[in-house]
């Protein structure tokens, strides 16, 4: 073979650094979806309607009735790096928000047509940004922001190439919109394929707080309100197969939400759904520890629907470890194991062979 030819070292253009970066963030139409419903949330949206074609490979519409953006501040939206969302080191370690970023929309444009168009309260009407031309024109709609996503990977086709089916895009694309629901049962959302109305999971707003409500009886009406929107996304069975897993802290972790009982569970993980602080995410740590709390209760490979909700001061785990952050590093992990182990474990206690007899969880 020919020598290596050295060449000179040269600062990549911005839009290659945006296309590189998107291969960290944008894996397929569900992770723009994932991406544009983290935005949709945290600007406050109550309501988010999907519109997909061809599975969201030829279109993703992601509109929603939160706070919008500022018309001076829409290039800004698109700009890689840019974000309202953190300002210090300081903010990042405390962030709350699902995004900080500011990749996303850059990511998102930089490897598909897309198109931004948002309304402030106080902006006499909306307007919309093209990506790619910079155009900037006056829209018409309400308050809140419509993203739109054309033909994913039209300009990366070894990228496109990857993408499998539209029934398959459509499925990946629907389980990361269940996700979302799960989380936030306050907040109504409205999913549509080729025109069809293919699911709709309506926002169950909590009672305006009142001082005068118990804790006891709050948590048994947010329990009320998650059994609704996991029988509204994942159906009955789900509900019937699971029991209310009551808020137990232990340290700085507090655990809550529903737990499947072991003879709902299923041959495949498919149901298994843990959030922190509000966010999606996977874990070995805690996996394992859902794992030994079933131990002698499931058999074999048999695996445990569960709903796992966890609570810890965001400075004690670090969100910034994984582009799509769907991992996160906890700064003290066996506190969260022993926090969640405990939690299911006595739940779990009176389904033991040994409890035999005893009330039924
Ligand atoms: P990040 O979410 O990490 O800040 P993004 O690239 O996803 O980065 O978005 C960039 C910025 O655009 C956000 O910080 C936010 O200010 C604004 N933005 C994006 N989507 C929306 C939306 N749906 N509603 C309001 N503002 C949005
Ligand atoms: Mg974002």
């Amino acid at each position: 073979p020919p020598p290596p030819v050295r060449r000179a070292i040269r600062p990549l253009p911005d839009e290659l650094i945006s296309q590189i970066a998107a291969g960290e963030v944008v894996e397929r139409p569900a992770s723009v979806l994932r991406e544009l419903v983290d935005n949709a949330l945290d600007a406050g949206a109550t309501q988010i309607t999907v519109k997909l074609e061809g599975g969201g490979i030829r279109r993703i519409v992601v509109e929603d009735d939160g706070a919008g953006i500022p018309a001076a501040e829409l290039p800004l939206a698109l700009q890689r790096h840019a974000t309202s969302k953190i300002a210090s080191l300081g903010e990042l370690e405390a962030v709350a928000s699902l995004g900080f970023r500011g990749e996303a929309l850059a990511a998102i444009a930089s490897v598909s047509e897309m198109s931004l168009a948002s309304r402030t309260a106080d902006a006499p009407h909306a307007m919309r940004l093209d990506a790619r031309s910079g155009e900037l024109a006056a829209a018409a709609r309400g308050v809140g922001t419509t993203v739109e996503v054309r033909e994913l990977f039209f300009n990366t086709p070894a990228r496109r190439k990857f993408l499998k089916s539209e029934a398959t895009e459509l499925a990946h694309g629907l389980e990361a919109l269940r996700r979302h629901a799960l989380a936030r049962p306050e907040v109504g959302f409205a999913v549509w394929h080729e025109g069809r109305l293919i699911a709709q999971w309506r926002a169950l707003i909590p009672d305006a707080a009142d001082p005068a409500t118990p804790p006891a009886e709050a948590e048994t009406r947010a329990q009320a309100r998650l059994a609704q929107r996991l029988e509204a996304v994942l159906g009955a069975d789900f509900v019937r197969g699971s029991r209310p897993l009551p808020a137990r802290r232990q340290g700085a972790v507090e655990v809550a939400g529903r737990i499947g009982l072991p003879d709902h569970a299923r041959s495949r993980p498919d149901q298994q759904y843990l959030y922190l602080n509000g966010r999606y995410i996977r874990d070995k740590l805690i996996a394992h520890a859902v794992r030994s709390a079933y131990e002698d209760v499931l058999h074999g490979q048999r695996q445990p629907i569960y709903l796992l909700w966890l609570s810890v001061p965001p400075e004690r785990v670090d969100v910034n470890v994984h582009p799509a952050k769907v991992e996160v590093r906890f700064r003290d992990g066996r506190e969260v194991h022993q926090a969640v182990f405990h939690a299911l474990d006595a739940a779990l206690a009176e389904r033991r062979p040994q409890a035999a007899g005893a009330a039924p969880l």
